[in-house]
C-alpha cells in the first residue's frame, strides 16, 4: 500500500497530538477523525480494557452522536468482535456484521446505529493487549482490507503509548496525593500529639522543681533526674514541632534585634555543666561586639544549644569545644569547633536531614533523634541564614553558621 502526502501528513498529525500534552478526549477525537478519513469509513471507536469490570469500555466514538451514547459503555471481551481482536491478539475483518457469531447486539440496540462491516485491531503494548481501535462500515460499501489493517496497525501501536502515558499520568497524581494525604495526617498527628503532650509535661516539670525546692537534699539527685529527663522529653517535643511547622509554613519568625552575644552566652551556661562533666575544655572568644542581629532570638538560641550540644555530646572526655563569634560584612558568623570524632566524609552530606545519624540507632552510644541539625538548618535559612560543616574524622568538626544582619526573613514566616 502506498500512502498519498495527504494521508502522510496526516498519519503524523495524529503522532503529534496523541504525543502532545493536550486534553485526552481531544486527542483521542483527532485519531479518530484520522482513522474515519483514512480508511473512508462511516465511524471508528477506541475500546480501552477496564480491568476493574474484566471488560472493554468506550473510550471514545466518532462521529459525536456515537460518541455522546456510548462513550463509557462496556463491551464483553467474550461474544463481541473487539473482544476477539482483543483476546486473540489480531486484526479481525468482518464484511458482514449481521452474519457474524461474535456480534454483540447490545452496540447497536443502544445507539440506534447499524453496523454492517468492521475492522478491528489490537491495541498492543509489550505483547499485552490494552484495548481495540475498531473502523465502522466503510462508505462505499465495499469490504475492509489488509491496508485498512495497515493503517489501523500503525495508528493503534501509537495509541497503545497515549494509553500507557495516561495510565502513568494517573498514578502519578494518585501517588502525588497520597502522599500529600499522609503528610497532612503526619503533620496533624505532630500537631496533636505535641499539643496533648505539652500540658503534662509542664505539670510534671513545674511540680518536680517545686518538689526539689522544700524537700531533703538526700533526694535531689531523684529530683533532677525527673527534671532531666523530663526536659529531654520537652526538648524532642519541640524539635519536631518546629520540623512540622516550617514544613507546613506556619513557622512563625519574629523579627527583633538581638544580642547573639548574649544567646551564646545563655546557651554555654545552660550546657556547661555537660562540658563540665566531660571534664571539656570549653571556651568561648567573642570580642566585645553585642553582635547584633535582626532576627528571632528563640530561633537562634535553639540553633546555637543544637549545635553545641552535639560537639559536647561527639567529643571524648578532655577534649576542646570551641565557640567564635564575630561581625563579617553583612552577617555574623558563629563557628562551633571540635575534636571529637569528626563526621566521615560519606555522611557529612545527609546530616542535616532529618531522623540522620552517622551511628546507627542499634549500635550508637550517644541518645538524640538525628532532628538537631534538620532542626538548625531549617530556622536558620527561615531566617535567610546559611549553615554548613568541615569536619575530619578522628579529627573534629567545625559548624559554621551565617546571620544576617538585616532580616531576610522568608515570605511563608
Ligand atoms: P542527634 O540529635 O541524633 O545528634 P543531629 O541532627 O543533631 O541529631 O545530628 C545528626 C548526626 O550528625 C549525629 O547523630 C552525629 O552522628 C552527627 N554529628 C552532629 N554533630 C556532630 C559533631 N559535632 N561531631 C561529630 N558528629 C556530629
Amino acid at each position: 500500500m502506498l500512502l498519498n502526502a495527504q494521508q502522510i501528513t496526516t498519519l503524523l498529525q495524529v503522532s503529534r497530538e496523541l504525543a502532545g500534552v493536550g486534553r485526552p478526549a481531544q486527542a483521542l477525537g483527532f485519531l479518530l477523525d484520522a482513522v474515519v478519513d483514512l480508511t473512508n469509513s462511516d465511524a471508528a471507536s477506541v475500546l480501552e480494557y477496564d480491568e476493574s469490570i474484566a471488560s472493554l469500555r468506550f473510550a471514545s466514538l466518532m462521529p459525536p452522536q456515537l460518541r455522546r451514547s456510548l462513550e463509557g459503555v462496556s463491551v464483553p471481551v467474550q461474544g463481541s468482535i473487539a473482544g476477539l481482536a482483543f483476546r486473540e491478539k489480531r486484526p479481525v475483518l468482518v464484511s458482514n456484521v449481521a452474519e457474524s457469531p461474535h456480534r454483540f447486539k447490545g452496540i447497536d440496540y443502544l445507539s440506534g446505529y447499524q453496523t454492517h462491516s468492521v475492522v478491528a485491531v489490537p491495541i498492543l503494548l509489550r505483547n499485552e493487549a490494552l484495548g481495540v481501535l475498531e473502523a465502522l462500515n466503510k462508505r462505499d460499501g465495499s469490504d475492509y482490507t489488509g491496508d485498512d489493517v495497515a493503517i489501523l496497525e500503525a495508528l493503534a501501536s501509537q495509541v497503545a503509548f497515549f494509553l500507557e502515558n495516561q495510565r502513568l499520568r494517573q498514578v502519578v497524581q494518585k501517588n502525588q496525593e497520597d502522599t500529600e494525604r499522609l503528610n497532612r495526617m503526619k503533620s496533624d498527628f505532630i500537631a496533636i500529639t505535641s499539643h496533648e503532650l505539652r500540658t503534662p509535661l509542664g505539670l510534671i516539670l513545674g511540680h518536680s522543681t517545686f518538689l526539689r525546692e522544700i524537700i531533703d537534699q538526700e533526694y535531689h539527685d531523684q529530683l533532677d533526674t525527673i527534671v532531666r529527663n523530663a526536659t529531654r522529653i520537652k526538648e524532642i517535643i519541640e524539635s519536631t514541632t518546629s520540623v512540622n511547622n516550617v514544613q507546613t509554613g506556619t513557622a512563625l519568625v519574629h523579627r527583633e534585634s538581638v544580642s547573639v552575644r548574649k544567646i551564646i552566652q545563655d546557651a554555654v551556661e545552660t550546657l556547661s555543666e555537660d562540658a563540665r562533666r566531660k571534664k571539656l575544655n570549653f571556651r568561648v572568644e567573642i570580642g566585645r561586639s553585642d553582635l547584633w542581629v535582626e532576627g528571632d532570638a528563640e530561633k537562634i538560641g535553639i540553633i546555637l544549644s543544637n549545635l553545641i550540644k552535639n560537639a559536647i555530646t561527639f567529643t571524648n572526655e578532655n577534649g576542646h569545644v570551641l565557640i567564635l563569634a564575630e561581625q563579617i560584612p553583612g552577617y555574623v558568623k558563629v563557628s562551633v569547633i571540635d575534636n571529637g570524632i569528626g563526621i566521615p566524609a560519606a555522611d557529612m552530606e545527609r546530616i542535616f536531614e532529618r531522623f540522620y545519624q552517622v551511628e546507627s540507632h542499634l549500635t550508637r552510644r550517644h541518645g538524640g533523634m538525628g532532628l538537631g541539625l534538620s532542626v538548625a538548618k531549617m530556622l536558620v535559612e527561615l531566617q535567610g541564614g546559611k549553615i554548613w560543616v568541615e569536619s575530619v574524622e578522628g579529627k573534629g568538626s567545625n559548624f559554621t553558621v551565617l546571620l544576617p544582619m538585616q532580616a531576610k526573613i522568608e515570605a511563608k514566616a
